[in-house]
């Protein structure tokens, strides 16, 4: 992303995870993309540099960086591997800070830290079968037996499920025959209740680890209620604010990843004796991605350092999200455009962006849900706006 509001903390993370892509994962992109295989030692490297814990505090085992730090991370990642991206990301944002946002002190202590290092992989299951965008209809149940949580139930399209070492989960709650609503839960993964589907054949991010989880009475001390409150869905809710940026972020790489490769192919490829950047529709095709690629940049920016600001961001990590996400599938279709026939050939980069990219408009909330989420926000500041002019 071009720097010029970055301290010299961020840029020196953003040269080291650019190097770090470019020697150990860029040479293994293809054959990741081939086999599906989870990328263990790519991610150990990102445990022991630090990678694995960027936003999180020192004094839980992480780097102590900010959220503008973080997405340039997951930017530089993305640009050469989605996967790999998609993998810290995912363990992150939704399988770490919930217990940093939400846990009890115990439970930060007990979790964070090996999360925050790199030495376990966390993930985060709210989607079920028949809870996608609408999550608020989890029919995964925990009940309260004594001192034990008792959980029935399932999720789906878990990120990092299969080499997780703690899982943090969604279910509708009851305490003494009282529906408290949905709460969310700790889960360790080597509980004799927890069965793991295989990993899901995708049509991208095929080296990302996505399986199914299924819970039978699978029993969990009572303390692993996060945060001993139930109100686990607000939780939920604020993961994915944070979440958003991320993906947010990851789009910009993707994009950046395919639009760099078209336009050294633009210069390189000749027809009717010109390089093909000379035809008027293929130069403005890259000037439009370039520019939309720069909006995108800057809107992701924008929500990570009000984020950092401790601002309310729901707004602006929608925007960032579905705006990014978008210009990604955009970028992505023309870049396979400008290829000609070579893009839709594996020996050339730009067909994996393509499938790396559709996704992105997907998970971490739809599209169609991030513009439900920014008009919700709109009319809140505008009827916030009216009882204000009121009180005048
Ligand atoms: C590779 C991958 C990884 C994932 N990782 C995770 C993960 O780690 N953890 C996790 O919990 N989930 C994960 N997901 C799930 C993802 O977040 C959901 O797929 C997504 O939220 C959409 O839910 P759904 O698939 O049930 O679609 P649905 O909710 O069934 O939506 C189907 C269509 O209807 C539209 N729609 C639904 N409701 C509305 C509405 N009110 N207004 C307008 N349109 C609407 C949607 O936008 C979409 O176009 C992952 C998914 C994938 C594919």
């Amino acid at each position: 992303m071009n720097e010029f509001f970055l301290n010299d903390e961020q840029i020196m993370l953003q040269d080291m995870v650019r190097d770090f892509a470019a020697k150990e994962v860029l040479p293994h992109v293809m054959e990741l993309d081939e086999t599906g295989e989870f990328p263990h030692k790519i991610v150990e490297m990102m445990g022991e540099l630090g990678l694995m814990g960027i936003p999180i505090p020192e004094s839980y085992s992480g780097a102590g960086m900010d959220q503008v730090a973080y997405s340039l991370a997951v930017y530089e990642l993305s640009k050469v591997d989605a996967s790999v991206a998609i993998t810290m990301a995912a363990h992150t944002s939704l399988g770490t800070m919930p217990i940093l946002l939400a846990g009890t002190e115990d439970q930060k202590r007990k979790y964070v830290p090996p999360l925050a290092s790199g030495k376990m992989i966390g993930a985060f299951g709210l989607t079920e079968v028949e809870a996608g965008s609408d999550a608020g209809n989890t029919k995964t149940t925990a009940i309260l037996d004594k001192n034990e949580w008792v959980i029935n139930g399932g999720k789906i399209f878990t990120t990092n499920a299969g080499v997780a070492g703690l899982l943090i989960i969604t279910a509708r709650t009851t305490i003494n025959n009282k529906d408290e609503g949905i709460s969310a839960f700790i889960i360790e993964t080597d509980n004799p209740g927890l069965k793991i589907g295989p990993p899901e054949k995708k049509m991208g991010w095929k080296a990302s680890d996505t399986r199914q989880l299924f819970f039978e009475d699978l029993r969990i001390p009572k303390e692993n209620l996060l945060g001993n409150d139930a109100d686990g869905f607000k939780t939920f809710l604020r993961t994915l604010t944070g979440g958003r940026i991320s993906i947010g972020a990851l789009s910009v790489g993707t994009a950046e990843g395919a639009f760099e490769a078209a336009l050294k192919y633009s210069q390189e490829r000749e027809a009717f004796g010109l390089p093909i950047y000379r035809f008027q529709s293929i130069g403005f095709k890259l000037a439009n991605i370039a520019t939309e690629i720069e909006a995108a940049k800057l809107l992701v920016y924008q929500a990570a350092k009000m984020y950092d600001q401790g601002k309310n961001v729901i707004k602006q990590a929608a925007m960032a999200k579905l705006y990014a996400s978008e210009v990604a599938m955009r970028t992505t279709t023309e870049a396979i455009q400008i290829f000609g026939g070579y893009g839709y050939i594996k020996e050339y980069p730009v067909e994996k962006y393509f499938r790396d990219a559709k996704v992105l408009t997907i998970g971490e909330g739809t599209s169609e849900i991030q513009h439900l989420v920014i008009m919700r926000e709109l009319v809140k500041e505008y009827q916030k706006s009216l009882s204000f002019a009121d009180t005048k």
